[in-house]
């Protein structure tokens, strides 16, 4: 076979392909084209055998010096129907590759969607044009029965004050802007009307929202719908099939979608007149990937949002009623700006503190008396509740008192959890599941018990418990669970959340998942059971996740002030504790983010944790512990053998396994590493990735499955 012989090239692109960084193949491979490219053209190109979509990342007139251009290959197709990528998005790209330690093609070509890898410039044509044939807006703005609900304007609502004033602030801000709102203040008619006044200013202009798990608040998207018209938002999240996923980001790219609203993906969606980003509950831990790049995308937004800047003013708002302590951190420092909205919209109030001292109620009772009590009170009285306990299954474990086996996964180390309904023993990390066993499989015992609670049991004890309770119709009390297990069949979330909303259950027991974002009209008290291993963790940040989670899930109780009024109710927050004096809980009886922000932020600061000090993992997976430490031992002797750069600055602790050591038959461990300078980790992380790729192929890398570098960890 003859090449084609370069002399009729136009030019030389350098084009970004999805080899990951041990290939080493570089970030680029350069290629000839007979037409003229621009930066940006995605591109399919030969790759060894096969053919490889790419991105163009810079182009030259000239053939490069290193190879004799004959030994080029052609570009093989230019998917030129689309505009070019922006410089900004690259840059963007170029950044989180780099910051994050990855390789930049792994990481830009994951960022588009996979269907594009598929199509060739004909078929591309057709799909966008097919474009405007439908609206984007998705199926969720459809009832339970699934009639679609009538599209346009429900019209918006007039401002309160301090939505007033936030919007006043934002319309002249020049920083980032953390919105402090209490939950039920009305954040969302915030971001609404930010939108709505961009687009005023500029009809072609584009925001995205991003918001933490799309299909758990469905209400937000159908209200963008409604505002802005099914065919001007588009969506981006894991839920879309492939084919939805491509035409939504083609809208986007196109410019043709005004709205984008997605998961913590969506950062990446290419927005060619970005000038606003919402990031919606900026605190939920979902905006951090725990897979591939590890990436915030909450500080990919504000580093987006300083990046479009360049071209034209593209606004960040970041919004929560418990921001993440480093956002609250750059607000007390002045990085961002802080609007503040304390009150509650109609002058709704926030949930009173119950602290249920466990010291003083009956020994092993999963729920006390005078919550159960409560809980049907509230029931008699036509109002809701809510029952948090973060752990799905029936029991954690099961045991048998006679020889002390447990049900341990065969493949981790772990326990493998109970559930009831199926009875089966399944394993939360790997997802090994069997049949609980007739008897003990160690000694023949018949006895084995369930130890611990889950949310199944909550629900079986609740229902029982509640038997003889009424509603105010005379009929039962319904119980009902919002869980991962609860939620699988497609169609149940939304079914659940739409009972919820019509009122067809009293009590909603569930895991985190009944806290985000809900805006659940009829609820009076929510419970929180188990909260106490969140004060007493050996993870530095528990405790701001426990203050958020019982904030967030306090905020679901009392929105609709008339309501309260009417039923006369109490609006309650009841924590079931042994430690009632915790100063947390004082805190948070006051509602006091700041204080406890403040308290937390002390310890933060004197131990030089972030946000006072930076981190990063390196994580090892090998068949034994003993070989996935010996690596990382060897990666730090190899730093300190090359006298890296940023080192004397670093602090590198020892190997230790993770807190679940074993998962799937595959032996975890990770190194921390520590430094008071952001620059001084970033310059250590670029100069070890090479070293640890050379290292990987060494003898001590021998029996390494994978390893990862973790930077801003969120969990240790
Ligand atoms: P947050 O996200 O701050 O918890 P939401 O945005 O969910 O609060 O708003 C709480 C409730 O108040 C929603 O039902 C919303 O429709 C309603 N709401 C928001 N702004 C107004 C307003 N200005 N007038 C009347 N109702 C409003
Ligand atoms: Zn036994
Ligand atoms: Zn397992």
């Amino acid at each position: 076979m003859t090449e084609v012989l370069p002399p009729t090239a136009a030019c030389w692109v350098e084009v970004v392909l999805p080899t990951p960084a041990h290939s080493g193949l570089g970030d680029s491979l350069t290629y000839w084209s007979a037409q003229p490219l621009a930066a940006g053209t995605l591109v399919r190109v030969p790759l060894g055998p096969r053919q490889a979509l790419g991105i163009v990342w810079r182009v030259h007139e000239q053939p490069p010096t290193d190879l004799a251009p004959a030994q080029y290959r052609p570009v093989s197709e230019a998917l030129d129907a689309l505009a070019p990528l922006s410089d900004t998005w690259r840059a963007l790209l170029a950044f989180t590759a780099r910051y994050y330690q990855r390789a930049l093609g792994e990481v830009a070509l994951a960022a588009l969607p996979p269907q594009l890898r598929e199509l060739d410039a004909t078929a591309l044509q057709r799909r966008l044009k097919k474009l405007n044939s439908a609206p984007f807006g998705v199926a969720v703005i459809a009832d339970a029965d699934g009639h679609a609900t009538p599209e346009q304007d429900a019209a918006a609502p007039a401002l309160s004050p301090e939505q007033a004033a936030a919007l006043a602030e934002l319309a002249h801000s020049t920083q980032p802007v953390l919105l402090f709102g209490a939950t039920g203040s009305g954040k969302t008619e915030v971001y609404l009307r930010a939108a709505q006044a961009l687009l005023q200013r500029d009809p072609q202009a584009q925001a995205l929202v991003l918001v933490p798990e799309i299909n758990l608040t469905p209400q937000l998207e159908a209200r963008f719908c409604q505002r802005f018209g099914a065919h001007t938002v588009a969506s981006l999240h894991s839920g879309l099939t492939p084919a939805q996923r491509l035409r939504h980001w083609l809208a986007a790219h196109s410019g043709q979608a005004r709205i984008v609203l997605g998961t913590r993906m969506a950062i990446f969606a290419s927005l060619p007149r970005l000038r606003l980003i919402v990031v919606d509950e900026e605190h939920d831990p979902s905006y951090k990937s725990q897979e591939g790049a590890r990436y915030s995308a909450r500080d990919l937004a504000v580093y987006r949002a300083q990046l479009e800047s360049r071209t034209a003013r593209c606004q960040v708002i970041l919004g929560s009623a418990t921001p993440a302590l480093e956002s609250w951190h750059a607000a007390e420092q002045g990085r961002y700006q802080r609007l503040h909205m304390p009150g509650r919209i109609a002058g709704a109030v926030l949930p009173r503190l119950r602290l249920l001292d466990l010291n003083q109620q009956p020994k092993q009772c999963l729920i006390a008396p005078p919550l159960l009590a409560a809980l049907a009170e509230r029931a008699a009285r036509g109002e809701q509740s809510l029952v948090l306990l973060n752990r799905r299954g029936y029991a954690p474990v099961l045991a048998c008192h006679a020889c002390g086996w447990k049900s341990d996964c065969p493949h981790c180390s772990a326990h493998a959890v109970f559930h009831k309904i199926d009875r089966s023993l399944r394993c939360h990390h790997c997802g090994h599941a069997s049949r609980v066993p007739r008897a003990c499989p160690e000694c023949g015992n018949l006895d084995i018990a369930p130890v611990g609670r889950g949310t199944e049991q909550v629900e079986e004890h609740l229902g029982a418990l509640l038997a003889e309770a009424r509603r105010p119709d005379g009929g039962p009390v319904r119980v009902a669970r919002l869980d991962a297990d609860s939620t699988r069949a497609k169609g149940s979330l939304h079914q659940r959340l739409s009972q919820m909303h019509e009122g067809e259950v009293d009590v909603l027991v569930g895991t985190q998942m009944v806290a985000k974002g809900h805006d659940f009209r009829r609820i009076t008290l929510v419970a929180g059971l188990n909260v106490d291993s969140g004060l007493f963790s050996s993870d530095y940040r528990a405790p701001e996740r426990l203050f958020a989670l019982l904030l967030q899930a306090a905020g679901r109780a009392g929105r609709d002030a008339a309501f309260v009024a009417a039923q006369q109710a109490a609006v309650e927050l009841w924590v079931q504790t042994w430690y009632p004096q915790h100063p947390l809980f004082a805190a948070l009886a006051r509602h006091d983010y700041p204080a406890f922000a403040a308290q937390q932020l002390r310890e933060r600061a004197s131990a030089q944790m972030p946000p006072f000090g930076f981190q990063a993992l390196l994580r090892a997976e090998a068949r034994t512990q003993a070989t996935a430490q010996a690596w990382l031992q060897a990666a730090q002797a190899a730093a300190q053998a090359a006298g890296l750069p940023g080192l004397a600055q670093l602090t590198l602790y020892p190997p230790l396994p993770l807190t679940v050591q074993r998962v799937a038959g595959v032996e975890r461990a990770q190194m921390l590493l520590e430094s008071p300078s952001r620059p001084a980790l970033q310059a250590f992380l670029n100069a070890w990735q090479p070293l640890l790729h050379a290292l990987r192929r060494q003898p001590a890398g021998r029996g390494l499955l994978r390893w990862a570098i973790d930077v801003d960890p969120i969990s240790l």
